[in-house]
């Protein structure tokens, strides 16, 4: 599949990492067309020359009609955010947002799908863990509906003409990037300069990908995996800890903070205190990361900062 000059659907692309691929999309002579709610974008973001349609895909039909000239859907709208009067709405809400879309481009007659699914997958698993660890045992409501979604986008591509990418990220980040460690950290260090609280004992460690490589990864594997449905881990080989990611914000904001821990390995319920991907499928690809994790926070942080000045 090659991308340039196509027409593209982005869905969440008023969002962090779906704002970044409509710019990478535009700039490649791509007709995008955007579908968001904003439940957690920004109309903002959209960049100019793209379509944009405010809608909520969890509720049917909302496609119809809009699929008729699409050559590829990028599937990125999903809901983040654990919401605890609804313990399942997370589950219900992403996997609904996939189904209503599988049907809306079997009814389109559009046959290609590139997916962002998650290291959460995985659940507490060895690392780095690759592609066919198994068993696939995820702790959140968040990791359970991306999982079931990746099953309901693998039936469809075995049993009918569908291509599927399925990429699972490790964390991605870059500029943009809200309601996320850094920005958080960044945001409580404007608040406190003096000090620090973390969630859990600092010591989480986890593989961060710059957007950019993140974005570059994804186009090279639509543009060089050709089965039905291409799972890759998209990641770096090198790991940031929590406790590392508190010092480069305060470096960066030239502050020297007392760092207090609300304690536990773990930050909040269904948080995976280590993670880090075997990238080594994706590498035998052709594809390797720019920036290492530490690199990629510290790029981040920066880019934040200016943002939020
Ligand atoms: P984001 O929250 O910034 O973007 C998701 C977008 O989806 C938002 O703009 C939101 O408004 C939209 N959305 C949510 N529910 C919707 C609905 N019902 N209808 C229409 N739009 C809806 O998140 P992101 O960090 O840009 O993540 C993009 C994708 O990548 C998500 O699927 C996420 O699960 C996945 N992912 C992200 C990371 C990461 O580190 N950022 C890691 C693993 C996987």
């Amino acid at each position: 599949m090659h991308l340039s000059n196509g027409r593209v659907l982005v869905t969440g692309g008023a969002g962090f990492i779906g704002s970044h691929l409509t710019e990478r999309l535009l700039a490649d002579g791509v007709d995008v067309t955007i579908v968001d709610d904003l439940s957690n974008g920004d109309a903002d973001r959209v960049p100019e020359g793209a379509t944009f349609i405010e809608a909520d895909l969890t509720e049917p039909g909302v496609l119809d009609g809009r699929l008729d000239d699409i050559d590829l859907v990028f599937h990125l709208a999903a809901s983040k955010h654990v919401d605890t009067d609804r313990p399942h709405g997370q589950f219900d809400d992403n996997t609904r947002m996939t189904r209503n879309i599988l049907e809306a481009m079997a009814d389109a007659g559009v046959t290609e799908i590139a997916y962002t699914s998650t290291s959460t997958v995985y659940g507490e698993a060895p690392r780095p863990t690759p592609e066919d660890y198994a068993p696939l045992e995820p702790i959140s409501a968040y990791g359970a509906s991306k999982l079931a979604d990746e099953g309901l986008l693998s039936a469809r591509a075995h049993s009918h003409d569908l291509t599927v990418w399925n990429f699972r990220f490790a964390n991605v980040v870059g500029p943009r990037l809200r309601g996320a460690v850094i920005p958080d950290f960044i945001e409580k260090l404007q608040d406190d300069p003096e000090t620090l609280t973390i969630l859990g004992d600092g010591r989480q460690e986890k593989s961060y990908l710059d957007v950019e490589d993140c974005l570059d990864a994804m186009f090279h594997v639509v543009e060089h995996a050709d089965d039905a449905m291409n799972t890759y881990n998209l990641g770096t080989r090198t790991t940031t800890s929590v406790d590392r990611i508190a010092a480069i914000v305060a470096d960066e904001m030239d502050l020297d903070p007392d760092f207090e821990y609300t304690g536990g390995e773990r930050g909040w319920t269904g948080d995976v205190p280590k993670m880090r991907l075997s990238i080594e499928k994706l590498s035998a690809l052709g594809w390797e990361p720019t920036r290492s994790s530490d690199e990629a926070v510290r790029r981040a942080t920066r880019e934040i900062l200016a943002e939020l000045d």
